[in-house]
């Protein structure tokens, strides 16, 4: 069964590759190229109806995300980056590491510098996401593995131990990120600059229609264009003219909070389709990508009321990253619903320990510990229970103890596995204190 799926599947992908193979050719030269497309189709080819499924979740993402009681809640996600590399380049640098992470918080709270730059006829679309990220491991994993997407399938050996790359930290409760050489499509020539999967856990789904296992969800990025400036930007394939900016992050992330390309997918051979939709009501029709420029005069479709030029600012576009600066209010409602619900995972260690002041109730020293942590009540919080997690949020201690403030208390950790760990102190009514530590 598999193998007849397989073969119709080639033999659509075969038809595509000969009509459109010197369309593609020409345009890997220049184009901002994600494997996104490359998903949706591996999976309508074996899952029929997955990109109605796909739509269903959207709604239902959109559902939740327009009713969002916690609005004026920032989310905060963990992010874990795996630096999976082969030559010493690719071992990128933390500095450019960090930048991304930086990006990413600019770009999801608008706060990036290149924000006024969005067009007067869309200024009232443009939104803070309100969705932040938090660095809490690097992983570097050296390795002699090279990861190439094929026709059908997209490299997730790089989230493999076993196929030469580095396994995903949990995947429900991190965003992982991995960052690699990706090789160019064989016989395409085009170059795939990263890729994500789309929330992939509704229980309405068909069985089986996440190829990916949960250990493949996450985000992959080629290592010549994460973080903003990379210098490494140059190695890129001769003639590929985008000038990355971290937004290539940016975009994935996107995909992988439930968005889709701005124009919808509608225009999978070169052309342009103004049916598709991307199922967001404040993006304009846009009939295909852009080429990754910045041209202002793009405008493919027509559009119902108000006739509007293509939102080349927005990141789930395929315009020049120097020009893109947007996510819209309806992505946003998208995004925060697909948080509220399939991916709520991501949220919920920082949702349980939302609207605490860390600093004024307990002190620990030191952190990082390696044997022994004091740990000091400076608060006025009359502490009954002291609890710790590991950065799963899987409880590893408890203690039923009264702790006042000026008191102090030690914990022997020397037998702990290294990581990252959360001390949360519960007193009265149920009001509660937590810090994070790493244990060395
Ligand atoms: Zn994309």
């Amino acid at each position: 069964m598999q193998y007849l799926l397989h073969n119709k599947f080639l033999n659509s992908v075969l038809f595509i590759l000969f009509a459109f193979h010197n369309l593609t050719a020409q345009e890997s030269s220049g184009r901002h190229i994600c494997g996104h497309e490359m998903h949706m189709n591996q999976m309508e080819a074996l899952v029929p109806g997955y990109r109605d499924q796909i739509n269903k979740v959207f709604g239902l993402a959109k559902k939740v995300g327009s009713s969002d009681s916690r609005s004026n809640d920032v989310f905060k996600i963990p992010v874990v980056v795996h630096i999976v590399w082969n030559k010493p380049e690719e071992n990128l640098h933390d500095s450019l590491i960090i930048n991304q992470i930086e990006v990413l918080n600019q770009d999801f709270r608008l706060n990036n510098p290149d924000k006024n730059n969005i067009r007067t006829i869309f200024q009232e679309r443009q939104a803070d996401a309100g969705i932040e990220f938090e660095l809490v491991e690097i992983k570097r994993v050296q390795t002699t593995a090279t990861f190439t997407p094929f026709i059908i399938t997209l490299p997730d050996e790089v989230k493999q131990s076993s196929g030469g790359g580095s396994d995903a930290a949990d995947t429900e409760h991190f965003l992982n990120i991995w960052v690699c050489k990706i090789q160019a499509v064989p016989f395409l020539g085009a170059q795939i600059l990263g890729y994500a999967y789309p929330p992939a856990d509704l229980p309405h789904w068909p069985e089986g229609a996440s190829a990916s296992n949960p250990g493949f969800d996450g985000v992959v990025i080629d290592f010549r264009c994460f973080g903003r400036n990379n210098p490494l930007e140059t190695l890129l394939p001769s003639g590929l003219t985008i000038s990355p900016q971290g937004r290539t992050t940016t975009h994935e992330v996107g995909h992988y909070l439930g968005l889709r390309h701005i124009w919808g997918d509608g225009s999978l051979l070169g052309g342009s389709s103004c049916n598709a939709d991307d199922g967001v009501e404040d993006t304009p029709n846009q009939g295909r990508q852009s080429n990754s420029d910045c041209n202002a005069d793009q405008n493919t479709c027509a559009d119902v009321e108000i006739e509007e030029p293509d939102m080349i600012e927005n990141y789930m576009d395929y315009s020049d990253q120097a020009c893109q600066n947007t996510f819209t209010k309806g992505q946003i409602e998208i995004m925060r619903g697909v948080l509220l619900g399939p991916r709520k995972g991501l949220i919920e260690l920082n949702t349980a320990f939302a609207h605490i002041n860390i600093e004024n109730q307990l002190k620990i020293y030191p952190n990082p510990v390696r044997n022994e942590m004091q740990i000091l009540h400076q608060g006025d919080l009359k502490i009954t229970q002291l609890k710790v997690f590991n950065q799963f949020g899987k409880e590893v201690l408890s203690l039923e103890q009264s702790f006042l403030s000026g008191e102090s208390i030690t914990l022997a950790l020397a037998d702990w596995n290294p990581g990252l760990y959360i001390l949360k102190a519960i007193g009265k009514d149920n009001k509660h204190s937590a810090l994070k530590f790493i244990k060395l």
